[in-house]
């Protein structure tokens, strides 16, 4: 039985209409779904039988491949912590270190990664988070700021991303802001957002840092005279430089999945 890697495994088998008849809002979404064990492949009604064959009809097979990736990749992550000096690590890229850990501010609150790459932080870990810092640590050229915004799209080796990314985070993002009232007050509240000001005539422009040296700019223009409203999300343009821009993909998702169930609870 074949097994998926990744999303985009998934994907590549839709016929990409984003007809919904799967009940999902896109094939992207389905695909995500798919690989994470939460919807049977078959669920689409234009997958070929001889695939379904191929890959299994049922759910359960593909969420223990999720698992065991998971797993899989954080355990090749820890081996490589073990092996990397934390304390020269904190000093490139922006951590500090105390008691034999990296402490690492993300959303303004202290993550504490010892030699063995285990986390310590008040709150819950979620899988979106883990990898991206522990890749940070890893492979973060530690590059200084420059405080030149740029949007997802043109940070250097974005461009197999860019079109998810617009999709899945900025298009996210936009949607929970228009529909929850307290939208920006949890980004400053939960997330530790600073609000700023002369960021391309934005009505609402917060900063957060989900990294020391990966902060996000979100930028809001509230409907007005017949026009949609506008969000856009931009990274300093040394972004892919401190963190690989699948991780930055993956923590932007996780951010916008995390905002849709606040705005689910909160409304
Ligand atoms: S039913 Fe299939 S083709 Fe339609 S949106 Fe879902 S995954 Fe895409």
């Amino acid at each position: 039985m074949n097994q998926f890697k990744n999303t985009m495994d998934v994907f590549k088998l839709l016929k990409k209409n984003n007809c919904r008849k799967c009940n999902k809002p896109t094939c992207l979404s389905f695909a995500a779904a798919v690989f994470q064990g939460q919807i049977a492949l078959e669920e689409c009604p234009f997958i070929d039988r001889d695939i379904l064959n191929q890959y299994g009809f049922k759910k359960p097979v593909y969420e223990s491949t999720f698992e065991q990736e998971y797993k899989k990749v954080m355990t090749g992550l820890k081996d490589r912590v073990n092996r990397v000096d934390l304390e020269s690590r904190a000093q490139k890229i922006g951590g500090r270190y105390s008691n034999g850990r990296l402490v690492l501010k993300i959303f303004g609150k202290d993550f504490g990664i010892d030699q063995n790459g285990s986390i310590f932080t008040d709150i819950h870990v979620n899988q979106w988070i883990a990898p991206p810092v522990l890749n940070y640590i890893l492979s973060s050229d530690g590059v200084p700021l420059t405080g030149v915004w740029v949007p997802f799209r043109e940070l250097e080796t974005s461009k197999d991303w860019a079109r998810f990314f617009e999709h899945q985070c900025v298009n996210a993002f936009k949607q929970v802001a228009d529909t929850t009232p307290s939208f920006f007050r949890d980004i400053i509240e939960l997330f530790n957002g600073k609000q700023v000001g002369n960021h391309y005539e934005a009505d609402i422009a917060l900063i957060i840092h989900p990294l020391p040296l990966l902060p996000m700019l979100i930028c809001y223009n509230h409907p007005e005279g017949g026009l949609e409203s506008d969000l856009n999300l931009f990274f300093d343009k040394t972004a892919d430089k401190n963190l690989p821009v699948e991780n930055i993909y993956t923590l932007s998702t996780g951010l916008s999945n995390m905002f849709r169930k606040l705005a689910r609870t909160h409304g």
